[in-house]
């Protein structure tokens, strides 16, 4: 190099430095002004920041839809300017809640259908589905969910018989609250064609003691009828999607799990989020067939900042309330019967070493204590020890004494729902005896065990309100306050445990504690506001705890 190309060079770095300096003072100088502005203080409020040492704050500051910094409300609102200031007068608050297993999409459509949750009687059935039809008398389908005949005192009747004399004319299809049967009527069979010689794999419909079909189609049967029903535009689709979030919001939940979508639904979720048509964060699984889940999967995560994917959804068993979870040893009221798993050994293990070669999270519904076993052995297999693969077990209702351990060993995440043990506490004990009971929904076991759990209601199964789970997690009982005392109550959570399973043990189970799940700096601005404090009224109290306000990255989407 000649010398005065050399001392040219070494001017022009001097140049750069010098201009360098200057730049970093303006930068410096323009944060030093803008630094105390931010969008929103919210101060006089007992905030419950679920950080390590569940510190309890006074105030937050909030700027770009994240938490610029948390502390006292006197020392916040002097140091800094706020577009926005909320005296929320002493009221409680909280980071988001998380729904860690839901059916978001499956819940939207319900708010579209004849609503049979908690329908007492097949009368009451009745009355609803005829004024589901006055309020919609231009489908030409009567479609319901949400039906459970052990809510029902009597259920020897015939559905098809009654179904079949008051909708004579128009086709019925209702889905069982698990949505693993639905109840038909003959118009709905004759249309798809089914006589009492079909066969379906996987599948059952079901006929009474002579061959006559009696309207109960199981499992893959139901898909025979469903086919037939009207699909829904994609812009109704989208209004009762709306309709949902806009019901998650008022709970005061800002994220949800939805465990287990097909790739067309995950399609559609997708585009409406790129619209920003959806706000409600949704950590979505795939569902499909094998191939689907490949392809997903070779696309790699998608993350984009609403709408996650980077989980692949398994089922290994059926329900317990229907003898079909999968147990060690036979059912205690059917002594020839263990249950089963819905696909073999071999699919589920070629699945799960699948999943293990790429970088996602497996979840796999296991509820029997024989298919948590299985499931546990697979994982450890493939994923082994001190992994941070954070894959999750859904449900593991009945586990046995040896296998809680693994939760450890494996770092397998038990993703729970609190209120299925107040739910099934009737009829439970009566399937799996009362050895097993000790170990089913297990919730402090667990936790014992793998040091976190992360809560969630399976809805539309069960109700929307995170605080209904919050109930049944600490005080083991139903919304009648039954059983007096609660229901195994070495297996209840403490209110911080279950707090943290709502917030960010939940978001932990997602890959998102860095980012949610708690109030601190940098963070989110996920929040919820509530009439109560959830930490300290008494139990009989927490079902009835309004949501004041509901906050998404620093927005109000729900307010009182
Ligand atoms: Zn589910």
């Amino acid at each position: 190099m000649p010398i005065n190309s050399f001392v040219n060079l070494r001017q022009a770095q001097k140049h750069m430095k010098f201009i360098l300096y200057i730049f970093s003072i303006l930068v410096l100088f323009t944060s030093c002004t803008t630094n105390h502005e931010v969008d929103l203080i919210v101060h006089n409020a007992r905030i419950y920041t679920v950080d390590s040492a569940f510190t309890i704050a006074d105030a937050v500051a909030i700027r770009g839809g994240v938490f610029i910094e948390i502390g006292n409300s006197q020392q916040l609102l002097k140091r800094y300017q706020a577009k926005d200031v909320w005296d929320a007068e002493g009221a409680s608050i909280y980071p988001g809640f998380y729904d860690s297993h839901a059916h978001f999409l499956s819940f939207a459509s319900s708010l579209n259908m004849a609503n049979l949750y908690g329908a007492d009687s097949f009368a009451d059935v009745l009355q609803r589905l005829n004024a589901h039809r006055k309020a919609h008398p231009d489908r030409s389908w009567i479609v319901g969910a949400g039906w459970d005949q052990d809510r029902w005192k009597d259920s020897t009747f015939q559905v098809k018989d009654s179904l079949d004399k008051y909708f004579p004319d128009i086709p019925v299809y209702l889905s069982r609250v698990d949505y693993q049967a639905a109840s038909v009527n003959s118009r709905a069979l004759n249309i798809a064609n089914i006589d009492s010689a079909f066969y379906v794999e996987g599948g059952l419909i079901s006929t009474d003691s002579i061959g006559n079909l009696s309207g109960v189609l199981m499992d893959n049967a139901m898909e025979l009828v469903r086919i037939h029903i009207p699909e829904v535009s994609d812009e109704e689709e989208l209004r009762t999607l709306t309709k949902a979030e806009e019901l998650l919001f008022s709970v005061g939940l800002t994220s949800i799990v939805d465990a287990g979508v097909n790739e067309l639904d995950l399609e559609f979720l997708r585009n409406l989020y790129t619209d920003k048509k959806l706000k409600i964060r949704n950590y979505a699984m795939i569902e499909d067939n094998q191939r689907t889940i490949r392809k997903i999967m070779r696309s790699g995560f998608y993350d984009d900042g609403r709408l996650t994917i980077r989980s692949v959804k398994l089922t290994a068993d059926g329900l317990l309330r229907t003898r079909g979870a999968a147990l060690l040893s036979a059912y205690s009221d059917d002594s020839t019967n263990n249950g089963f798993l819905l696909q073999t050994t071999e699919n589920l293990e070629k699945a799960i070493r699948e999943v293990a070669d790429s970088k996602f999270q497996l979840s796999t519904r296991a509820i029997g204590d024989s298919a948590t076993r299985l499931i546990l052995d697979l994982y450890g297999k493939y994923i082994g020890t001190n992994n941070n693969r954070r894959w999750r077990i859904e449900h593991a209702n009945v586990v046995n004494e040896s296998d809680f351990e693994k939760f450890k060993r494996f770092r397998v995440f038990p993703s729970v729902q609190p209120i299925h043990a107040t739910t099934d506490m009737y009829w439970a004990t009566d399937r799996i005896g009362s050895d097993r009971i000790r170990n089913a929904y297990a919730l402090k076991r667990l936790v014992d065990n793998y040091g976190m759990v992360a809560i969630g209601s399976d809805f539309p199964g069960e109700s929307y309100n995170p605080l209904f789970s919050f109930h049944a997690a600490v005080a083991r009982v139903d919304a009648n306050g039954e059983p007096s005392g609660g229901y195994e109550m070495k297996n209840a959570l403490t209110r911080r445990e279950a707090l943290m399973a709502m917030t960010i043990w939940a978001a932990h189970a997602c890959f998102q504690d860095s980012q949610r799940g708690s109030i601190q700096r940098g963070k989110d601005a996920d929040f919820v506001m509530l009439s109560k404090d959830m930490m300290t009224v008494p139990n009989e109290e927490l079902r009835s705890i309004q949501v004041i306000r509901t906050v998404v990255g620093g927005e109000t989407v729900f307010k009182r």
